[in-house]
């Protein structure tokens, strides 16, 4: 578990704070003062990504997007809202979670060799900004797999630690979001050092602000705000509702775990391995997914030699390769083993869901295979996902 851990992190019971859109840049200084490094929504290669910003007019404001299965495409917004966006495919895992890491290297010395770890101290202070809740229960979720149980990732937990989280309720639902059947959104509920919620109304253009964490407060107090109205609370609380109300997707997790075992054989497995390409996009956005791999290389000198950790997906061949071939050789064999994983023996594991209902593997699956669909389909008996 991190050092100050979701308990610490909790909503805050106190009336909201406003801040005024055009004081946003005062927020990056209170920041950036207190040595974060500020990873925001920014726009690359036609699509919001996660990296450093170094003020408000590098955000992605002004965009938003149209996300369907397999279908993601940036839209201008006339609103001028920042945060007008829904998740974007790169995520926020891999700043604490990386895509490629060296563990250790050796080196050859005169007298033998020597070893030297990677440290894992002194990772950045990283403010997230825009987090929205279905990923930040990613990470949550992610704590609980990596920096919990006997063997903490001690690199992730440092970096999670020194991490201050910014989050921004969903005041629209995007095209692939199920996050209020999760029980992980719209709204954040714990977690975060400050939570905002977007306000473009009556001409005004204002985020309502929660602090979550006495570090939130610290950093708050450096910024201009004044106490919300009561009508700006509400207006708040109306915008949640309809973004919840408004979500074409649901997934019914009730006995889903059960279903999953109980379907292990279905034939409906055979049908989507029809689609399945074992791309692994699914697992690669996915906020919660973990898997690795690790590669040990050599100079070809002779005088150096490294292991590395890398994503890996259940999805690739090689994952599940034990002495002699892999024990999921087959397309059906993996989408099962994913989805079962995803929706049933996390819940045997970890004590919750490895699922947050962001949508993402289903925006960013080439195919649009939607996992709310399979559920659906192994529900009616196992016939058919995707309503075909
Ligand atoms: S399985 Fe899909 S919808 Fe669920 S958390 Fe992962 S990417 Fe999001
Ligand atoms: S479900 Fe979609 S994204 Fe995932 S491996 Fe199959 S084709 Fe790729």
């Amino acid at each position: 578990m991190p050092a100050r851990p979701a308990a610490s992190r909790s909503a805050s019971p106190a009336v909201p704070a406003v801040m005024a859109a055009g004081d946003l840049g005062q927020l990056f200084s209170a920041l950036t003062t207190r040595g974060y490094q500020v990873i925001g929504p920014t726009v690359r290669d036609g699509a919001v990504v996660y990296d450093a910003v170094d003020g408000p007019d590098a955000l992605a404001a002004g965009w938003g997007d149209e996300q369907a299965p397999g279908s993601y495409r940036l839209v201008r917004r006339r609103d001028g809202a920042i945060f007008g966006h829904r998740s974007g495919p790169t995520g926020w895992k891999r700043f604490f979670w990386p895509p490629e890491l060296r563990l250790w290297q050796a080196r050859r010395m005169e007298d033998g060799f020597r070893v030297e770890a990677e440290p894992a101290a002194d990772p950045p202070r990283r403010a997230l900004l825009g987090v929205r809740p279905c990923q930040l229960h990613g990470l949550l979720r992610l704590d609980r797999v990596v920096a919990g149980g006997p063997y903490p990732d001690p690199r992730y937990r440092a970096a999670r630690e020194r991490a201050f989280i910014v989050a921004v309720n969903c005041t629209e639902a995007g095209g692939t979001c199920f996050c209020a059947s999760m029980g992980t959104g719209p709204a954040a509920t714990a977690g975060y050092d400050l939570a905002l919620t977007e306000l473009v109304t009556d001409g005004a253009h204002r985020f309502l602000v929660e602090a979550g964490s006495e570090a939130g407060r610290a950093v708050l107090s450096g910024v201009p705000h004044r106490q919300a109205e009561k009508d700006e609370v509400a207006a708040a609380r109306v915008l949640l509702q309809k973004a919840a109300e408004a979500m074409g997707r649901r997934l019914d997790a009730g006995g889903v775990k059960e279903l999953l075992y109980e379907k292990f054989e279905a034939d409906h497995w055979d049908r989507v391995a029809e689609r399945c390409l074992a791309c692994a996009n699914c697992t690669s956005v996915c906020p919660t997914c973990f898997c690795t791999t690790v590669t040990d290389a050599t100079d070809l000198a002779g005088g150096r030699a490294e292991r590395r950790r890398r994503w890996d997906s259940c999805f690739s061949v090689d994952f599940s390769y034990i002495h002699g071939g892999p024990v999921r050789a087959s397309v059906k064999s993996r989408y099962r083993q994913w989805l079962t994983h995803k929706l049933a023996t996390w819940h045997d594991q970890f004590g919750t869901s490895g699922c947050v209902g962001c949508g993402q593997c289903i925006t960013w699956c080439p195919v649009g295979i939607d996992l709310t669909a399979e559920v659906r389909a192994l529900r009616a008996g196992g016939e058919r996902g995707n309503g075909v």
